[in-house]
């Protein structure tokens, strides 16, 4: 059993589609499989279809944005009711949301001498939930800047004009939804916050007052010692362990199914529906 928990399809800022994906999934031995693009539930019926035909169990997932204490946190969503109304509801929010912060990108960028970056990210997004990747590689087409990191670095990264976070729910709402439709809240990958350990434990106490119960112990790219300690706060804080590549697209870097292994102490958040 190779469970990934965290994915994306180019119904958000991911390269595959949502079949594509799940092929790709099994080639790498993945059987139990959450499509979780940036605020939309758009991939999961197409992922569904195609898991048919390689015996792959789909979890329902999702990887909201919101905003904790001033800094961007990601909560992923598995295992809820797709239509229950609550989240049906937040979906549609969070869809206009990221239209709204979109076109506000977009003014700053122009301020900043951007011309036309709107038509050219919307281009791109090719009808996706458009969010800063989309905008990179906009820039990186109009010739702004020469890659990725160089977008995020000069544009679109923590606080530089492109990164409109404001505009996201708070935490605990976030986490309101996914477990009023039935399902986990699983903080994302919290290597990626440069939080210190105290800090860290703030953000899960509010997360755990808020209803949350998971963390994801094991992403792509996290170190083996940060795991292990994920691990440790899961036991502190009676967290379920999730774990999951947060692919994007082929990388040297990014595989599905490869993240270091969950400790052993950690009671998965699979354990929830076998
Ligand atoms: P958004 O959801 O619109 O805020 O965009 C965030 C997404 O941008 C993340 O999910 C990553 O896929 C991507 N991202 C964030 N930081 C970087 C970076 N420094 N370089 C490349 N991609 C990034
Ligand atoms: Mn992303
Ligand atoms: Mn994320
Ligand atoms: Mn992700």
């Amino acid at each position: 059993m190779l469970a990934d928990l965290h994915c994306h399809s180019l119904r958000s800022d991911g390269q595959l589609s949502p079949s594509d994906l799940v092929d790709r999934a099994a080639e790498q031995g993945v059987t139990m499989l959450a499509l979780t693009d940036h605020d939309t539930l758009n991939g999961i019926d197409e992922a569904r279809a195609q898991a048919v035909k390689h015996d792959m169990t789909i979890i329902s997932g999702i990887e909201f944005s919101s905003v904790w204490n001033g800094v961007g946190i990601h909560i992923v969503g598995l295992g809820f009711d797709e239509h229950h109304p609550v989240m049906q509801q937040a979906v549609e929010r969070q869809e206009q949301c990221r239209y709204e912060r979109a076109k506000t990108i977009a003014v700053k960028l122009e301020k900043q001498g951007v011309e036309g970056i709107w038509d050219k990210a919307c281009e791109i997004a090719n009808g996706a939930q458009i969010g800063r990747p989309h905008f990179a590689q906009a820039l990186i087409e109009m010739e702004k800047v020469s890659n990725m990191a160089q977008a995020f670095k000069k544009y679109l990264g923590a606080g530089k004009a492109g990164d409109v976070k404001t505009m996201w729910p708070e935490m605990s709402e976030v986490v309101g939804w996914i477990r009023e439709s039935g399902g986990v809240a699983v903080i994302a990958h919290p290597d990626k916050y440069k939080m210190t350990v105290t800090k860290l434990k703030l953000l899960i106490k509010a997360f755990t007052e808020a209803g949350g119960n998971g963390l994801e112990v094991t992403t792509g790219g996290m170190e083996s010692s940060f795991s292990k300690r994920m691990a440790q706060l899961c036991d502190e804080f009676d967290l379920l362990g999730s774990q999951g590549s947060d692919f994007h697209g082929p990388r040297p870097w990014s595989e599905l199914g490869k993240f270091v292994p969950m400790p052993k102490s950690v009671t998965p958040v699979w354990s929830q529906w076998q």
